[in-house]
C-alpha cells in the first residue's frame, strides 16, 4: 500500500514560504465573493473566552474526524474538528512521529452542552462556581466548542496535566505547534489576561500565517485579536506572519500609516493586491527593527 509521504520540516518551510504571496494574489484576482469574517463564529480566528462567549445555539456544521490515534478506546466521539484544523493536525502527529514521538488525541470538539455537563460536575466537586472556573471553561467559554481546539498527549504521557510541558513530547509540541497552524493558547505567565494556568496540552488552531506571528510575538492570543480584528478582512486572510507581526506592532504603538493604506485599498476596487504586496515588503524589511522595538 503506498503511503502518503509528509515534507520533512526543511522542505515543509521553504514551500510554506514561497508559495502564500502567489497564491493570495492569485485568489484575490479570482475571489470578489464574500468571505466568511476571520472573527466570526465560524471564523478560524473567533476569541472565545469568559468574556466573549459563544451562543448556546453555535455548533460547526463542517465536523470531520481527524485520522490520528486517541489516548483510549472509544475516545473517537470525543475528538472531532473542522475540516482545515483536522487535516492540520494530522500533519502535527505526523510531524511529531518523524521525531519519534507518538501523540494522542483526548478531546476535540465539545458541545455547548457537553461543557456544561463538563462545568456541573466540576461545581458539584468543588464546591462553588468560582473555585469551578479556575480549571473548567463554563459553558460558551471553551474554544473547544468551535471544533479549532485539541486537547493532546502522548504514549508516555497520559494525563492533561502540567508536567506534559516537561517530557520530550510536551516540548515537541510546544515548539513545533504553530508550523502546523496551532498555538499553545494558555501558558503560565499569560494566566492574568487568559485566566487560566498554563495548560502545555490544549492547542488551538489559527492557520499557518496566523499561529506564527502569535508565537513569534510571544503574546496571549487576546492581546493578538484585540489588534488583529481591526483589519480588513482580506488581510486576516491573505496576509502573512511578517505582516501581522509588523501590524501589530504598529497598531500598539499607534502608527496608523501602513493600515491606512489597506484600509483605503478597500475602496478601489482590485487594488488590495498591490497593497497587501507593497505593505507586505514594507514590514519584511522593517522586521529586524520591529523586532528590537519588541524588545523592552
Ligand atoms: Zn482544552
Amino acid at each position: 500500500m503506498e503511503k502518503k509521504s509528509i515534507p520533512l520540516f526543511t522542505e515543509r518551510k521553504r514551500i510554506v514560504r514561497s508559495v502564500p504571496l502567489l497564491i493570495l494574489m492569485l485568489c484575490l484576482s479570482l475571489c470578489t465573493c464574500a468571505m466568511a469574517d476571520s472573527f466570526d463564529d465560524d471564523g478560524m480566528l473567533r476569541l472565545v473566552n469568559r468574556e466573549e462567549k459563544i451562543t448556546k445555539h453555535y455548533a460547526p456544521d463542517d465536523l470531520v474526524l481527524p485520522d490520528v490515534p486517541t489516548n483510549k478506546k472509544g475516545q473517537k466521539n470525543s475528538i472531532y474538528m473542522r475540516p482545515e484544523a483536522a487535516e492540520a493536525l494530522e500533519e502535527l502527529f505526523a510531524g511529531a512521529l518523524e521525531d519519534e514521538y507518538t501523540l494522542l488525541a483526548v478531546s476535540g470538539y465539545r458541545s455547548y452542552s457537553t461543557q456544561y455537563a463538563l462545568f456541573q460536575q466540576k461545581v458539584e466537586s468543588v464546591g462553588s462556581k468560582e473555585a469551578a472556573q479556575r480549571t473548567v471553561a463554563p459553558p460558551g467559554a471553551s474554544e473547544h466548542q468551535l471544533g479549532l481546539a485539541m486537547d493532546l498527549v502522548s504514549d508516555t504521557f497520559r494525563n492533561l496535566n502540567r508536567a506534559f510541558l516537561e517530557t520530550d513530547e510536551g516540548k515537541w509540541v510546544n515548539d513545533h505547534c504553530w508550523e502546523y497552524g496551532f498555538i499553545i493558547r494558555y501558558r503560565a505567565e499569560w494566566s492574568g489576561v487568559t485566566g487560566y494556568k498554563a495548560e502545555p496540552w490544549h492547542i488551538r488552531y489559527l492557520g499557518r500565517e496566523h499561529a506564527q506571528a502569535v508565537t513569534e510575538l510571544n503574546i496571549p492570543y487576546e492581546e493578538y485579536a484585540a489588534q488583529m480584528r481591526l483589519l480588513p478582512e482580506y488581510v486576516l486572510t491573505y496576509g502573512t506572519a511578517a505582516l501581522f507581526e509588523g501590524l501589530y506592532a504598529d497598531l500598539i504603538s499607534g502608527e496608523y500609516e501602513m493600515i491606512e493604506v489597506l484600509e483605503n485599498s478597500v475602496f478601489d476596487a482590485g487594488s488590495e493586491n498591490n497593497a497587501l504586496q507593497s505593505v507586505t515588503v514594507y514590514y519584511e524589511e522593517r522586521n529586524t527593527v520591529t523586532e528590537d522595538a519588541l524588545t523592552p
